[in-house]
């Protein structure tokens, strides 16, 4: 396909890797982002091996990896610090055979330089806040100055929350879910507690983040969400820990309320990842419980897949079809996985049955419904997006 006029909504993971692999591929791209600046706030994020796929087509594993730590598996404990499980990362040939915790920021900031050097032009501080559509053409309008951009396609990578998908009719629905802590300390991680605990507040985790850092999670409670409100740190670290006792020593590395993540999870469905000229991509088009750790990694596919379609198609409509048969389908199991997970890690009662059945079934299910949550081939895809943007990789095509 010829180059198109590109706008990107969003400079998330998703808006990032999609900006970098649609620029590479020759597209003339402008990402718009709402925040004032590409600060992704203190916390890390586990590239799997499918994400990981992505970044090393990008060629940024090596970068990042420098600021990481490589996870194997994930170990899963009950609330009293047993073990329940030990969900491996299924093996494959470097990088792609194990897991990757980073700070988001590295992680932003490796995807942003490929962008850039790919000549897609960042603009942060810019709302996208209407959008008009006519056959030949998407028109954004964008805030603060009521400007209007014209383009071919409107990358909607703006997250859950989408103000673009609102004004789309892709029959959304959108279920609100537990309120999530993220922080990463600059402490170590204990090897005897890294890994998920399924305790009665619900979910808490620690792994370690690179650079004798640690990053932690938990659901949180009343009383933790009280502390944050209030802005005192020893409140939030007091709340914490009575919630969630394995994370008494993370916890104590956060200097500052602002330096923790507090987000809502959401469940997003739609009937469409795409109306006309638009096109939903990560958290916008399929936000999802944490619990398969897939959010950020389904985003970078969904850019990937987005990028290949583009160049393999002559008619436009042709390559959004077939990104929306191919991304929906898949990418719907591993929403469905991660909520099931997700009424799993916060049961109330009956916990110890729920244990029970973790304990006895986990060895049977867990490498394959963790390369299931893969949802492609991570050599191929890899060897595809190489082949794509790598030297002598195919131009972009006429458009239509
Ligand atoms: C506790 C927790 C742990 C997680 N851990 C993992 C993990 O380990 N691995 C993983 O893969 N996923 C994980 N996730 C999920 C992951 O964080 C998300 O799926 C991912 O960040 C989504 O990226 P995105 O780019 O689609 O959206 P976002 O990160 O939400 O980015 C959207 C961007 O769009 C901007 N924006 C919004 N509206 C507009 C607008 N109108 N105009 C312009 N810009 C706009 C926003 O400011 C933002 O920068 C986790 C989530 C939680 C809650």
């Amino acid at each position: 396909m010829q180059p198109l006029r590109v706008v990107v909504a969003g400079g998330g993971i998703g808006g990032l890797a999609a900006a970098a692999l649609l620029a590479r591929t020759g597209h003339d791209v402008t990402l718009l982002e709402r925040a004032g600046s590409l600060r992704a706030v203190g916390a890390g994020i586990a590239l799997q091996p499918n994400g990981l796929a992505v970044a090393d087509a990008l060629g940024i594993v090596d970068r990042i990896a420098a600021q990481g730590s490589w996870q194997h598996g994930l170990a899963l404990h009950d609330g009293r610090g047993r073990a329940l499980a030990n969900v491996a990362v299924p093996s494959a040939a470097a990088p792609l055979g194990a897991a990757l915790v980073v700070p988001r920021q590295v992680l932003h900031d490796a995807l942003a330089d490929v962008a850039a050097a790919a000549g897609a032009a960042v603009t942060t501080g810019i709302e996208v806040a209407d959008l008009a559509q006519d056959g030949d053409s998407v028109t954004v309008s964008v805030e603060p100055g009521a400007t209007r951009i014209r383009a071919d396609l409107l990358v909607a990578a703006d997250g859950a929350r989408s103000l673009i998908r609102a004004r789309l009719s892709v029959g959304t629905k959108d279920t609100p879910g537990p309120v999530y802590l993220r922080a990463l300390v600059p402490m170590s991680c204990p090897d005897e507690l890294a890994g998920e605990h399924w305790g009665p507040c619900g979910l808490a985790g620690l792994v370690p983040c690179g650079r004798g850092r640690t990053y932690w999670f938990a659901s949180s409670t009343e009383d933790i969400r009280d502390a944050v409100a209030s802005g005192r740190v020893t409140a939030v670290r007091t709340s914490v820990s009575a919630a969630h006792p394995v994370l008494s020593g993370a916890v104590q590395g956060l200097r500052d309320v602002r330096d923790l993540l507090v987000n809502q999870v959401h469940s997003v469905h739609t009937s469409s990842f795409v109306d006309g000229r638009v096109v939903l991509l990560g958290d916008a088009a399929h936000a999802m419980p944490p619990n398969l750790g897939q959010g950020a990694n389904s985003a970078l596919l969904d850019a990937a897949v987005l990028a290949l379609e583009l160049a393999d198609a002559d008619v436009l409509a042709d390559a959004l079809a077939r990104y929306d048969g191919g991304r929906r389908p898949a990418v719907r199991r591993v929403q469905r996985d991660s909520e099931r997970l997700a009424g799993l890690a916060h049961w109330r009662h009956g916990r110890r049955l729920r244990d029970l059945a973790v304990r006895t079934t986990s060895a049977a299910v867990g490498p394959r419904a963790a390369r299931a949550a893969f949802q492609v081939d991570v050599v191929g895809l890899r060897d595809d997006l190489r082949e794509l943007i790598g030297p002598g990789g195919r131009p972009a095509g006429r458009p239509s």
